[in-house]
């Protein structure tokens, strides 16, 4: 296993991060508890000391699985990450509250890496008015929590803005060779490791979607470029290239991908990618980009809709499902993400979002073929 070090601390962390979201599962949809320790063991023992987790994985499972893990170990190996679920935070107190109950679960007296989850525009700005630096200062003081972070899901203006507003030791950020422009992206990344911020990729293979299908297009640059590679080390070899970032982190769901992740980490090194392959992932991105049916950025002028649709959120999805070829999951997706009384199917044409989009996009002809497009998903694929 090779190591980086953590920037601010003499933490020298596994290139490869345990992503506790993915676990394998039962029937019934718990965690298949034999399993996963299995897999924890097995990564332990090969050298893998950063152990990721968070309040809500596997409804709530994930923690304690992790805890019964830790107290079967050695724990001063590893270093334990959870974050604060900030969405469910009212209260100053909330905070104290939440952060005893995790370290509870996890059977453990401090956490090294402790993160406010998820950080958006409205979460953020909910955090600082429940003055949440004095919540972490004051854990940190007490040896409750060892380095302060945060991870993101907004786009690269609110990422500067909550960089910029403390001495963060840490963030998690989605980080692959498709999103270099999406949420904080590379720009987002270069600012964290300018202000000596360590960084925890995470989605490197954008929650599988980089692995399969991959539209024939796309196979045949890589299958000409790289014939002997594959997805999933192409995907976190543009990751370990990047020399200020900490840890990749996985989310495995069998030994079969956590074998394969520690064998790639075993070649893990910075400024490994010539100039050369770094053209074939900026054409692959091309590719990729070339193959968006709606160019909407996402900017949410157009809302509200007085109908209700969720203008935004149906592109995006549609958008996903024909740039990845993937209809099916991404109909899924749809059930999941865009709430019912927001579909595209709900749109009744009546024109008032059309001045607001800078973007001059036709948005009730394009949400008539979203409609369209997601018609057939089947009651039964709700979950
Ligand atoms: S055209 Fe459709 S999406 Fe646009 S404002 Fe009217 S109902 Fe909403
Ligand atoms: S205004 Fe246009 S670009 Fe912005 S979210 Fe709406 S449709 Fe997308």
């Amino acid at each position: 296993m090779q190591y980086r070090e953590m920037p601010k601390s003499q933490d020298r962390l596994s290139v490869l991060g345990f992503g506790c979201m993915r676990f394998p599962t039962l029937a019934d949809g718990k965690i298949d508890e034999a399993k996963a320790l299995e897999m924890l063991h097995h990564a332990f023992e090969n050298k893998v000391n950063y152990f990721d987790t968070a309040w809500p994985y596997h409804n709530e499972e994930s923690e304690p699985l992790l805890g019964k893990f830790l107290a079967q170990i050695d724990r001063s190996k590893v270093y334990v990450a959870t974050k604060l679920p900030c969405w469910l935070i009212q209260s100053h107190e909330d905070m104290d509250k939440y952060l005893d109950l995790q370290l509870q679960r996890l059977g453990t007296s401090y956490i090294d890496y402790y993160l406010l989850h998820a950080l958006g525009k409205k979460s953020w700005a909910n955090m600082k008015k429940l003055k949440v630096f004095e919540f972490l200062e004051r854990a940190r003081a007490a040896g409750k929590i060892r380095h302060i972070g945060f991870s993101f899901h907004d786009s690269y203006s609110v990422f500067k803005q909550i960089c910029l507003s403390y001495d963060w030791d840490f963030c998690q950020i989605m980080l692959n060779y498709l999103d270099t422009h999406y949420q904080a992206g590379i720009r987002g990344f270069e600012l964290a490791v300018s202000r000596g911020m360590g960084v925890i990729a995470m989605e490197p293979l954008r929650g599988g979607k980089l692995i399969s299908p991959i539209p024939p297009e796309i196979a045949k640059i890589w299958q000409r470029e790289d014939p002997e590679g594959d997805q999933v080390a192409r995907a976190t070899r543009w990751i370990w290239n990047l020399e200020g970032a900490t840890v990749l982190l996985s989310g495995m769901s069998n030994q079969a991908q956590l074998k394969q992740n520690l064998l790639l980490s075993k070649s893990a090194k910075a400024n490994c990618l010539s100039e050369k392959d770094l053209k074939v992932y900026k054409r692959i991105r091309r590719e990729y980009i070339k193959r968006i049916p709606i160019l909407c950025s996402e900017c949410r002028y157009c809302l509200p809709c007085p109908f209700g649709v969720a203008i935004p959120s149906n592109f995006g999805v549609y958008n996903e499902a024909v740039m990845f070829s993937d209809p099916d999951r991404h109909r899924k997706e749809y059930q999941w993400f865009v709430p019912e009384a927001g579909r595209a199917d709900k749109c009744t044409q009546c024109g008032a979002c059309l001045p607001k989009c800078p973007h001059h996009i036709e948005i009730p002809t394009e949400l008539r073929k979203v409609a369209e497009f997601f018609k057939a998903a089947p009651d039964e694929q709700k979950v």
